[in-house]
């Protein structure tokens, strides 16, 4: 289907098709597909832009990456489909940065489609291939790791997680980067430094600053992180822009009479039928 680029909701349309294509290629998998509907609703509440919130939050994890000693992306089906330029740059930016494959519907052919999508986009080298390790308390595949990337990361970047295994690396000790559309959501929740911002648009902006930060690369000096502070911010702007839209509503149905006072009285006839 051909897109019209003058459609108001061209970019996300774009990033749908994109994604559908990925999906009958077995990169994504349905349940990827409905997890995008959740991340898009967001960003619409969100106002579809990086919020002042976010870019403090983005401009934070970027200082933990350079302070980290092994820093770790961990790379899902919807991030390689969505994402693979933004974590080369990433990578580009980070020197050291481990990406690491990690699914849950993981098969043999989709390690390899996701592997791909990453190649193509310039990476040299991806971890999880063949996982040498396991996130103790994790039932699902998820838990299946590089011992030299995921497992012994200090700061792991994970980008579309679920809540089980934010919660896991964080039992581990691992410092836990999120990035999710979705304040409510117990990985924001749970992370120790939540980016309320869509995944292309944060991590183009980490890449951004991990270059202008100062920060020695693995110093171990970690800025302090108020994440509560980070979330308030999320669900404040949400909740403003859910003001503004019904003042405007209100505004456009004020001088109107109440819905009631329009309805006609039984029996009486209405504006469209012809008076006598
Ligand atoms: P949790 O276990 O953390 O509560 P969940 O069940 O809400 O997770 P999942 O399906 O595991 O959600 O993960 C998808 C999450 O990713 C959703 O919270 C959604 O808001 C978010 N998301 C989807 N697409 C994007 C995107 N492009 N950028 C950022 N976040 C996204």
């Amino acid at each position: 289907m051909r897109l019209s680029r003058r459609h108001p909701r061209y970019a996300s349309l774009r990033v749908r098709a994109a994604l559908a294509r990925a999906s009958r290629a077995g990169l994504v998998v349905p349940e990827g597909l409905i997890a995008h509907g959740r991340g898009e609703m967001f960003d619409y509440l969100l106002g579809e832009r990086t919020t002042p919130g976010a870019r403090r939050a983005e401009r934070w994890a970027a200082q933990w990456l350079r302070a980290a000693r092994h820093p770790v992306v961990s790379i899902n089906g919807n991030v390689a489909a969505l994402a693979a330029p933004e974590i080369v740059r990433l990578a580009a930016a980070r020197p050291g940065l481990a990406v690491e494959v990690n699914l849950f519907h993981r098969t043999p052919k989709r390690v390899r489609a996701v592997v791909a999508a990453l190649r193509h986009a310039g990476l040299a080298e991806v971890r999880g291939k063949r996982p040498t390790a396991r996130i103790p308390g994790l039932p699902s595949d998820r838990a299946l790791v590089d011992r030299e990337g995921i497992y012994r990361a200090d700061v792991c970047v994970v980008p579309l997680e679920d809540g089980d295994r934010t919660e896991a690396l964080r039992a581990l000790g691992k410092r836990v980067i999120s990035s999710d559309l979705n304040p409510l959501s117990r990985t924001s929740q749970r992370a120790d430094l939540p980016i309320v911002d869509e995944v292309t648009r944060a991590l183009d902006r980490l890449a951004e600053s991990v270059t202008r930060d100062r920060t020695p690369l693995g110093s171990g000096d970690f800025h302090p992180v108020d994440r509560g502070a980070l979330l308030a911010a999320a669900l404040g702007t949400i909740g403003r822009n859910l003001t503004r839209r019904a003042e405007a509503a209100r505004g456009r149905s004020r001088g109107r009479p109440a819905r009631s006072a329009r309805r006609p009285a039984r029996g009486t006839p209405g504006r469209s039928r012809r008076t006598p």
